[in-house]
């Protein structure tokens, strides 16, 4: 759970800005609200156009997201990072800036919703998808074309908590000089770096764990430094200059953040970093939470079935033991018994907050069927294996007792 720093993780995040000039002896970068960025001399703003280091107009960045960018590259064990303002903004910039028409991509079909109808999007405009249950390194490798540019997975998936096969596909994009692209953001790099799985470029959505108090939006794409950039062919030729291992980031800044213009502001950057200092101990809490609440529930016989990667019936309980160091995520999906009435039973909770989103301090609760997978109707939730009573929960940081009594007063009614 080190970084490539020379402290460990916690160490890196919490003396970063001060390590990297902050003024007059601040903990903190400050807060950096100028949209542009002057110059004494025409050289040196002449020079910030030609790739030299700096800032000048808010859209590519402040000092302030460059502070956040450092800490998130150190995390990820990385070697550079963009940030952008949100999660799906960050993943629309790799889509769409890296892959083009004719291009074919594999996907784990266990993905986030959005990213799902983004990919719909992605497809509209000519790329080829192939959606594998990425659980399975065969099934990823079956899909791959002569056009294939791109394996796409997320680390840990909800609301079914799978874990793909994140090693032994790395392994094969490494050997099929593949580009291999991690969503990172439910295991976050305290659990798993992207790196560690050979990933090239791992995406965060900062507004979860990494910021984890639900006061702010961001994403972020960091390249481990393990892929070649000079054998992948849709680098445009102008940032095909100087040392191969930046142009993909390039791209993807120039194209995806200068162009598309989805920035991430100072303010959220600088409320994502604090967050982001704590990170370690918040993602311990939620995980050693969530393992007490899991087990708990398994056994109450109003509940049908817990899936929860740190039980060991779960089917990837192994895989995720070696991945993640002996935690297992915040994240589980619960199944009520049918007598149950599961509106009911929600208005009765008084610690679980009623909502969506993940990575919270709080722990949230959502009904599934109703919710995140009502669009696609009743018929595909049950291929999917996603019943009406199903809840999805992302456990925070309160006190698992709490937690355990809440859950059970509104079961017993
Ligand atoms: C929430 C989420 C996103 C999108 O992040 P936003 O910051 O909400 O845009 C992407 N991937 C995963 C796995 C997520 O959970």
């Amino acid at each position: 759970m080190s970084t490539n720093g020379s402290n460990g993780f916690t160490t890196d995040i919490l003396h970063s800005d001060r390590r990297h000039g902050a003024e007059a002896g601040a903990v903190h970068k400050p807060l950096h609200p100028s949209a542009q960025y002057a110059f004494e001399r025409v050289e040196d703003l002449v020079a910030v156009f030609q790739g030299k280091p700096g800032f000048s107009y808010a859209r590519q960045g402040t000092p302030t997201t460059a502070a956040l960018e450092a800490k998130i590259t150190r995390m990820e064990g990385g070697i550079g990072t963009v940030t952008f303002a949100t999660g799906m903004a960050a993943l629309s910039a790799v889509f769409l800036t890296l892959l083009k028409k004719g291009d074919h991509l594999i996907s784990s079909k266990y993905i986030f919703g959005n990213t799902n109808s983004l990919l719909g999007t992605l497809e509209n405009l000519g790329v080829e998808i192939t959606l594998v249950d990425a659980t399975d390194l065969d099934q990823v490798k079956a899909a791959r074309r002569p056009e294939t540019r791109m394996v796409f997975v997320e680390s840990l998936a909800n609301p079914g908590t799978y874990i793909c096969d994140l090693e032994g596909i790395g392994q094969w994009c490494a050997t099929e000089k593949l580009l291999y692209v991690v969503d990172n953001t439910l295991s976050t790099p305290w659990l798993c770096t992207g790196k560690a799985v050979q990933a090239g470029l791992v995406v965060n959505s900062l507004s979860k764990h990494i910021g984890g108090h639900a006061n702010a939006l961001g994403g972020a794409v960091t390249d481990t430094g393990l892929f070649d950039w000079s054998n992948f062919p849709n680098i445009n030729e102008v940032y095909r200059k100087g040392n191969s291992s930046n142009w993909g980031l390039t791209q993807i800044k120039k194209k995806g953040l200068r162009d598309m213009g989805a920035t991430l502001s100072s303010d959220a950057a600088h409320r994502i970093a604090v967050g982001a200092e704590t990170l370690a101990l918040r993602m311990g809490k939620a995980c050693d939470n969530a393992l007490a609440l899991s087990k708990a529930l398994a056994q109450n016989p109003l509940v049908a079935r817990v899936t929860y990667p740190g039980l060991p019936d779960h089917p990837q309980h192994e895989r995720a033991k070696h991945l993640f160091g002996g935690r297992y995520g915040a994240l589980m999906a619960v199944e009520l018994d049918n007598s149950v009435d599961l509106f009911a039973f929600m208005n009765r909770l008084k610690v679980f907050v009623l909502a969506t989103h993940l990575g919270d301090n709080r722990t949230l609760v959502l009904p599934v069927a109703h919710t995140i997978y009502y669009e696609m109707g009743p018929e595909l939730r049950a291929q999917m294996g996603i019943s009406d009573n199903q809840l999805r929960i992302s456990v925070g940081t309160e006190d698992a007792e709490d937690l355990i009594a809440d859950f059970e007063q509104a079961l017993k009614g």
